[in-house]
């Protein structure tokens, strides 16, 4: 074979790159070529390799399995073959190998031998794992930690109950022996009940999210008019106004997503501003992927400082007194927009309204409907 000076500069290239292991097999996948990264990668010198059958990097199991002969036979039925799997260096141990054999023709068709170009994946191999077994770990903690808040919760109801029960019974029973102050404690402790019941029924809720597993066609405009109904009185004593048409149909869990829909219209509707009747807007765009839904409201809005705190569980911005509430509610929504593969955010201006956005990934979605509210 005549080498002429365009191709010795070529050869003298692929002898140099020393990231990538470059040799030629002959017929049989025997080494005739060996460069710096396939001594770097492999640790054998030229010497000692030239001349042996590239089986040598395959482990006992591989051989014994025939996958060398597997992989040339592959390559010259098809051209080129990709492999990825463990391979062994001079000194025995492993590495994760991608190796693309490539079958080298002669200008009659005749297979005259192989190219083979392999990398070393050890350390990409190496994090991948490290992000699986992280993720199975957070993954296991979650479930325990989501099941230690279910039972938290359930079983505290109990013991609340009883309380609940004993103060309605004392006020029954002896409310002719208490004076005015016995009286007031009474309401507190009764007041205080209440809101508990309240905080455990929601962290109840919030552990109980995701356990539901199956996708459904769900068109959100039916969604938002039942969402509507139970809002009637609410809409109702606020003079409040809520707009919404043409809301696409979506693959989803639909309770959660019900769920997510009233909770960022109730927010729209509670917190506004004193003497101003609440506009709210519901709409939703394609955008690439993505459905992207928007809660629009003209209310009080948030400062850009804790435009990131709501969302985190217990976290209000406002005394009871105020706006009531128990701080659960971003937290709830942002979970249940994050299992459906989503994002919730808000952008605000803080005394003229906020618009709460989240998303839901088009491959789970359907047509939009036609229905206007
Ligand atoms: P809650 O409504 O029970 O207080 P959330 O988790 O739903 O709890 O909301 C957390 C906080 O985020 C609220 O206390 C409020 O300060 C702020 N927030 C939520 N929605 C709005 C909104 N539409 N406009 C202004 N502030 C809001």
């Amino acid at each position: 074979m005549r080498v002429d000076e365009k191709q010795l500069r070529l050869l003298r290239m692929m002898d140099e790159i020393d990231n990538h292991a470059i040799i030629l097999l002959d017929e049989q996948g025997n080494i005739e070529t060996w460069n710096k990264g396939a001594e770097k990668i492999k640790g054998y010198t030229a010497s000692e390799i030239v001349g042996r059958n590239f089986r040598v990097f395959y482990p006992e199991a591989d051989c014994q399995a025939g996958l060398p002969a597997q992989l040339l036979a592959e390559a010259a039925a098809t051209g080129k073959v990709y492999h990825e799997g463990w391979r062994l260096r001079q000194d025995k141990t492993r590495f994760w190998g991608a190796v693309t054999i490539t079958a080298s023709r002669n200008e009659q068709g005749q297979l005259i031998g192989f190219a083979k170009i392999t990398r070393d994946l050890s350390e990409r191999m190496a994090a991948e794992t490290t992000i699986r077994l992280h993720a199975q770990d957070l993954e296991t903690r979650n479930k325990e930690l989501e099941q230690f808040v279910y039972i938290a919760s359930h079983d505290l109801q109990e013991p609340l109950l009883n309380v609940g029960n004993f103060v309605e019974l004392l006020q029954l029973e002896y409310a002719d022996s208490f004076d005015d102050g016995a009286r007031l404690y009474l309401d507190i402790i009764n007041q205080s009940t209440y809101r508990m019941r309240n905080l455990i029924k929601g962290l109840l809720d919030y552990a109980r999210i995701g356990r539901e597993k199956t996708f459904v066609a769900t068109d959100c405009q039916e969604l938002v008019d039942f969402v509507k109904e139970d809002l009637t009185a609410k809409l109702a004593l606020t003079a409040g106004t809520l707009r919404y048409s043409q809301l696409p149909q979506v693959m989803v869990y639909p309770t959660e997503l019900r769920q997510l829909f009233q909770n960022l219209i109730c927010n729209a509707l509670k917190f506004t501003k004193p003497g101003q009747p609440p506009v709210v807007t519901v709409a939703a765009e394609m955008r690439g992927k993505y459905w992207q839904f928007s809660v629009n409201d003209n209310g009080i809005g948030i400062e850009p400082a804790y435009r990131e705190k709501i969302f985190k569980i217990f976290q209000r911005l406002h005394t009871r007194e105020t706006y009531e509430g128990n701080g659960i509610g971003l937290a709830h929504s942002k979970k249940i927009v994050e299992m459906h593969g989503g994002e919730l955010w808000v952008e605000s201006v803080l005394g003229a309204g906020s618009t709460f956005f989240f998303t839901i990934p088009v491959h789970q979605s359907g047509h939009p409907t036609n229905q206007t509210a």
